[in-house]
């Protein structure tokens, strides 16, 4: 295992990490909610490793639809019309009430797409987004995230606009959560009129906000969003690549709102990351409107069958295991024992909960909300709380001042009670850092 890590380090580079400074796992296998190292050790996935390994590690009737494709056809060019192709762009037209996929990699070539996309069928220029959202790594979808990751490729693509997020536990104009929740739409109307509203193709949102810490609307935001940029022929581009797909107990995390929007991209959850797949999902206007016009874009890769065909089959294994129902249910549970850590713990400022994406939000006091960590920044506190958990072997996602509790859909509620044990011994462990009494 040493050598493993030792060649990994010295003959490849890892993404998003100052190369010194990365210590990984040599993984080995898995199964379920847990995966092994190369040390022997058993780790419970916490984090579906980036929130994407929704059924859980090699699930037998995923590797067996993989294994099937590549038996009967390995590669078709994006060109060619083929089964799995088919079947899996009427499925997703069922799933999320739009009519037309169109395939891609991975999430970022999906937004990617979606803002070409848009800008080819509005012929405006201009993509409002917000500043806590993270929307890839190439260079149109990196431009277009608010959050620090952006910073490299400042200032990216033209005309990206960005706006504040419904983040209720800290309205960035200060005031009460009430008053933001009108204010963080009012807010968008102003600056669409800045900004000329002939001038923009879409507003591209993440369905519920992840990396920059499941932050969850007020239920107006999206009804009123939706009739903002209806107003203006806006369109509203909902990027579901790690709320769609079962995370939140619905195919889009929008479908609690009860809207729709005009353009759905998708990856992760889609084929829980056993195949690299993305898929720009548009409604029936665009669609139609690419019947005479030239849609510029497609790689070598584009519609993979075999990245289609363990779509496919994920997504037959969320509905035949009732994984969106088992979801709901155990987010009830799992919502429950964050908020009554929130009660017990003198470091956890918030809890926000929806489904199976969750994360606490850690302070130095409950009263001002000083963040655990600077924003963009960690502190001695956020780093005893990530080596503990990983000292009990339990994979978690941590960032800034916030911890997640993201496992795959298959976990059990025992599995999940396991994990929670060992995220509150480190939050005993944060209070006592930070000099509160000791919780009953
Ligand atoms: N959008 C969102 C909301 C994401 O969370 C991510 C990945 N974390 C992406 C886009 C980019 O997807 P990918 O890494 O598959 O390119």
């Amino acid at each position: 295992t040493q050598q493993v890590i030792a060649e990994n380090r010295e003959y490849t580079l890892f993404s998003w990490s100052v190369q010194q400074q990365t210590h990984p796992i040599h993984m080995t296998g898995g199964r379920g909610s847990y995966f092994y190292d190369g040390d022997g050790n058993t780790w419970l996935d916490f984090s579906s490793q980036l929130i994407n390994l929704n059924v859980g590690h090699q699930h037998p009737k995923v590797l067996e639809a993989i294994k099937a494709q590549v038996d009967s056809m390995c590669f078709a060019g994006p060109s060619f019309a083929t089964d799995v192709r088919a079947e899996l762009g009427k499925k997703l037209a069922e799933v999320t009430g739009l009519a037309k996929s169109f395939f891609t990699l991975g999430g970022s070539e999906a937004n990617e797409n979606a803002i070409k996309i848009a800008k080819l069928y509005t012929g405006r220029d201009k993509i409002i987004t917000r500043y806590r959202s993270y929307h890839g790594a190439t260079m149109g979808s990196m431009s277009a995230s608010g959050d620090p990751r952006r910073w490299p490729v400042e200032p990216g693509i033209p005309g990206i606009v960005r706006v504040f997020d419904p983040y209720m536990y800290r309205p960035p104009m200060g005031g009460s959560a009430s008053e933001w929740e009108d204010g963080c739409i009012t807010h968008i109307e102003e600056v669409i009129q800045l900004e000329g509203p002939h001038t923009i193709a879409a507003m591209l949102v993440e369905g519920i906000t992840g990396s920059n810490g499941v932050l969850i609307p007020p239920d107006s935001y999206y009804p009123r969003l939706r009739a903002l940029l209806d107003k203006y022929d806006i369109l509203l581009i909902d990027d579901e690549v790690m709320s769609g797909f079962g995370r939140t107990g619905k195919w889009l995390a929008t479908q609690h709102y009860g809207i729709v929007p005009d353009i759905v991209t998708c990856a992760k959850g889609l084929t829980s990351g056993y195949m690299p797949l993305g898929a720009v999902v548009v409604n029936q206007k665009i669609a139609d409107y690419f019947e005479n016009h030239f849609l510029a874009g497609g790689l070598t890769y584009s519609g993979h069958p075999v990245s289609l065909a363990a779509a496919i089959a994920n997504l037959k294994v969320y509905e035949e295991e009732h994984l969106f129902e088992h979801t709901l249910e155990l987010g009830n549970y799992l919502g429950e024992r964050l908020e009554a850590m929130k009660r017990k713990y003198a470091c956890v400022g918030d809890v926000r909960s929806i489904g199976l994406f969750s994360v606490l939000e850690l302070v130095r006091d409950k009263k001002t909300k000083e963040p655990l960590a600077p924003y963009n920044g960690t502190s001695p506190e956020m780093a005893k709380l990530a080596a503990h958990i990983k000292s009990k072997h339990v994979y978690a996602f941590s960032r800034f001042n916030m911890l997640w509790v993201c496992p795959p859909l298959v976990i059990t509620k025992e599995e999940l009670d396991a994990g929670l044990a060992v995220y509150e011994e480190a939050l005993a462990l944060v209070d006592e850092m930070i000099g509160a009494p000791v919780a009953a």
